[in-house]
């Protein structure tokens, strides 16, 4: 329809106003049935969250990352890109984020029956509307107590732009968390605006080097260069660092050279659902061993 719409557009300017409006009045029709449809997805449990292993430098499994998916009952996976962004405007991402704390703390009940590692930690991703919600802290504090999960197998991720909209209160929330032995990590690192005094004033627990970061390092020397800072600034204001996106035995290899202290990515596990992840926790599958065939391509 609307290759049709920008055809007689191009074939008459006296279209064209027309053709823009529809376009418009379709695109507002278009978000309305998608927001509608994510209310209903929220209330008829079409929300499921999909957990990525997270690996120490000796390759045992330190956490996972909860990441959200949609699953229409007639359609198929939707990725959290696709809808995030909606719920982040139109502000359907805080109810989101109050099933996600939920459903993290009911599935870490669930994995803590299998064979967990002592420090496990899920990480949870936090949006800066979530961010700058006043009741954050306490909306954590209420379903941790009433799932009966401890303080210390959670931790948040932020994005940059939730941190530089007001520093001050950034700072007071995150201490809040701290306080309650939430470790915070800023994530996709290296995409947005860092701000280097902002990092020093914060209390942040890690970096997460975003993917493009990582895959840059085997392009050039100026990838590289640039990872070398990132690690080296991180090291210098005592934060971890994680690096995510990591697909090939040779960006492993050249991320633990470098000094990250911790791994997620494809070469490791993609995201999957809680029975396959307990699954992987009952089979022994892990610590992990990254890909034989990998292995031989680089020694
Ligand atoms: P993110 O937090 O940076 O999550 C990492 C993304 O990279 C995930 O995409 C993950 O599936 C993908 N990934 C992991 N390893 C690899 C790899 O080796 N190669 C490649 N190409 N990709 C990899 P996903 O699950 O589609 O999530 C996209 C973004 O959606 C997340 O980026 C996060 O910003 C947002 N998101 C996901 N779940 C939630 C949530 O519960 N709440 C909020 N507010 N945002 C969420
Ligand atoms: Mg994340
Ligand atoms: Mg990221
Ligand atoms: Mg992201």
């Amino acid at each position: 329809q609307a290759d049709i719409g920008m055809f007689e557009a191009k074939e008459s300017g006296r279209n064209r106003i027309c053709f823009f409006t529809d376009a418009r009045q379709a695109a507002i029709n278009s978000r309305n049935s998608m927001l509608q449809a994510l209310k209903g997805a929220l209330q008829n449990d079409e929300l499921c969250l999909y957990y990525q292993p997270q690996i120490s430098i000796s390759g045992e499994l330190i956490g996972a990352e909860a990441l959200l998916r949609w699953l229409p009952p007639d359609g198929d996976l939707i990725p959290p890109e696709d809808f995030i962004p909606l719920a982040e405007e139109t502000g359907l991402i805080l109810m989101i984020g109050e099933w996600v704390m939920a459903q993290v703390c009911q599935d870490l009940t669930l994995m803590a029956r299998h064979d967990l590692p002592p420090d496990f930690s899920v990480a949870i991703n936090i949006s800066p509307r979530q961010f700058s919600d006043a009741t954050l802290a306490s909306k954590i504090r209420d379903v941790i107590r009433s799932n009966g999960v401890c303080t210390g197998s959670l931790k948040l991720e932020l994005t940059e732009s939730s941190l530089f909209m007001d520093l001050e209160h950034a700072g007071k929330v995150m201490e809040e968390l701290r306080a309650m032995g939430i470790g915070i990590e800023l994530d996709d690192f290296g995409t947005g605006y860092s701000s280097l005094s902002a990092l020093k004033s914060l209390p942040i627990d890690a970096l997460k080097l975003d993917r493009t970061l990582v895959q840059g390092i085997m392009d050039d020397g100026r990838g590289r260069a640039i990872l070398r800072a990132a690690v080296a600034m991180a090291k210098a204001l005592s934060l971890k660092v994680i690096a995510e996106g990591v697909e090939t035995r040779e960006q492993h290899l050249r991320l633990v050279e470098e000094g990250c202290d911790l791994f997620q990515g494809y070469l490791f596990a993609r995201p999957m659902p809680l029975d396959s992840f307990v699954a992987h926790l009952d089979d022994g599958g892990w610590p992990f061993r990254t890909n034989p065939e990998e292995v031989e391509r680089t020694s």
